[in-house]
């Protein structure tokens, strides 16, 4: 038996019955991490932090402790601030910013026994959806490393696909945790704004931000989600969870499922037969299809990049070259010292963004594009309410296409186009998982199921069922 093979809940189980140690399981994923380093994942491994917490969760549970995170090793993504431990955003301006707190969902992860090994690479700022935007370099796919993981939670996912970690946390604007999920063959889960603390995450878009998780199962997910949500009194948008928890038994049978007419319009043959299957496979399991239409869907990504674009100009200019992390030398006033680290220490891609957020913001095109897209904003709402008023969970492609190669969009406008599935669940504020379900040119395609607020069992049970019938691709 290979330790790095088992999924979150099969090491917990072992790690109950004493059959392996958390030192052991830690050391393997150590091993693991180390031998693939090329991969890229990680942008700080903490061997020795990780390896004395293992110690102390064997400790631990020799005492009697219990928990089913207890003496877990998983990953952080590295926009999620962690004590002691850089927290570097992959920005060069960041890239010796040590945190001296620890985010509510780090604590609570901590406080469960799990083992942090480290914190994943992604694209800068969390802005992105090939982790090409990256200062500490791109990193491969595990499933063919000519092509990108997705992004922007990119080293969360592969991590977790290269059976380096157990589960890893990663953040989702627009799709960051689905999308690189849906590309490296992996469940990702974007729980229901306000059901996580976003406490201790680096703002990109503090309306649409959510923080969730990337594990090998739909089990795995629900014992990640459970240890990191609740009410938060750090941050005020943080609500008390009011969904179910619960084993799941994957049982389908009589729940409705909405599909969409529109989906099918921007996905490549390969992915949308797949999520036909799945929606085939679903149905022979006891479930109703119902055909719905979201006429709003063609305005969601241009809502989306108008709205997290101007959010993500107002959090970004905090970083200025004075209060958190590096400065530029030779300045002759405090302007001056303002641009050149800006200037200096923000990649391409998040300078557009805070471009493209300042001018829909400024007078004159505000009217006619933040206080647009605002509008439109309720109205796609108000048509994903009304849809699942009817139906169970909405069920579509995760990704237009399975994992690019590198390079291979070179047009931003292009790679935004890669987010037309995820976006619409963050403007909602809803929950939603990607699940692999088999693979399109051998390479994995995700299938996303978008839930009512709180839903998020409900979801990880469909995404069980799926589980089930999905072609062998790990
Ligand atoms: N790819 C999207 C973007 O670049 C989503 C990012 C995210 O969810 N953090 O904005």
């Amino acid at each position: 038996m290979e330790i790095t093979n088992l999924t979150l809940c099969e090491l917990s189980e072992k790690l109950e019955s004493g059959e392996l140690t958390s030192v052991q399981a830690t050391e393997a994923c150590l091993d693991r991490i180390k031998n693939t380093e090329r991969l890229n994942n990680f942008v700080t491994v903490c061997d020795k932090l990780a390896l004395d917490s293992a110690k102390k969760a064997d400790e631990a549970r020799a005492r009697g402790a219990k928990g089913k995170l207890l003496g877990v090793p998983i990953a952080i993504k590295d926009n999620i601030s962690t004590q002691g431990v850089r927290t570097t955003c992959a920005s060069r301006f960041l890239s010796d910013y040590v945190p001296p707190y620890d985010a509510t969902v780090v604590k609570k992860l901590k406080d469960a026994g799990a083992i942090v090994l480290g914190k994943t690479n992604m694209d800068e700022f969390a802005m992105g959806s090939t982790n090409e935007n990256s200062a500490f370099g791109a990193v491969k796919n595990v499933r063919d490393e000519n092509r990108v993981p997705g992004g922007s939670s990119g080293g969360s996912a592969n991590c977790v696909a290269a059976d380096q970690a157990f589960a890893s946390l990663g953040s989702d604007t627009g799709g960051s945790i689905r999308q690189p999920a849906s590309y490296c063959g992996v469940v990702g889960l974007k729980p229901t704004y306000s059901a996580v603390s976003r406490n201790g995450l680096v703002a990109f878009a503090s309306s649409l931000d959510q923080i969730g998780v990337l594990s090998k199962s739909c089990d795995d997910a629900l014992v990640m989600l459970e240890a990191i949500v609740g009410k938060d009194p750090f941050d005020s948008t943080s609500a008390e969870y009011v969904g179910k928890f619960g084993a799941l038994d994957g049982n389908v049978d009589g729940i409705t499922i909405g599909v969409a007419d529109e989906f099918a319009s921007c996905a490549d043959k390969g992915v949308l037969q797949r999520a036909n299957e799945a929606i085939t496979a679903l149905e022979s399991m006891g479930a109703k299809i119902k055909r719905v239409s979201v006429k709003s869907f063609d305005a969601a990504l241009a809502v989306y990049y108008v709205l997290s674009s101007a959010e993500a100009s107002s959090n970004l200019a905090r970083f200025d070259g004075v209060k958190y992390g590096n400065r530029a030398k030779d300045y002759k006033d405090v302007n001056e010292l303002y641009k050149k680290s800006r200037t200096e220490f923000f990649g391409a891609e998040v300078k557009r963004r805070i471009m493209l957020g300042n001018y829909v913001l400024s007078s004159g095109y505000y009217d006619a594009y933040y206080l647009r897209a605002s509008k439109l904003r309720t109205v796609i709402k108000r048509e994903f309410d009304a849809i699942l008023s009817e139906c169970d969970c909405i069920l579509s492609p995760t990704a237009p296409t399975v994992a690019p190669c590198f390079g291979e969009q070179s047009d931003p406008a292009k790679v935004y186009l890669s987010d037309i599935y995820t976006v619409p669940v963050n403007i909602c504020g809803l929950p939603a998982v990607s699940v692999p379900f088999g693979t399109s040119d051998g390479l994995p395609v995700g299938v996303q199921l978008i839930g009512k607020a709180f839903g998020e069992r409900s979801i990880l049970n469909t995404g069980k069922a799926l589980e089930k019938f999905a072609k062998e691709i790990r």
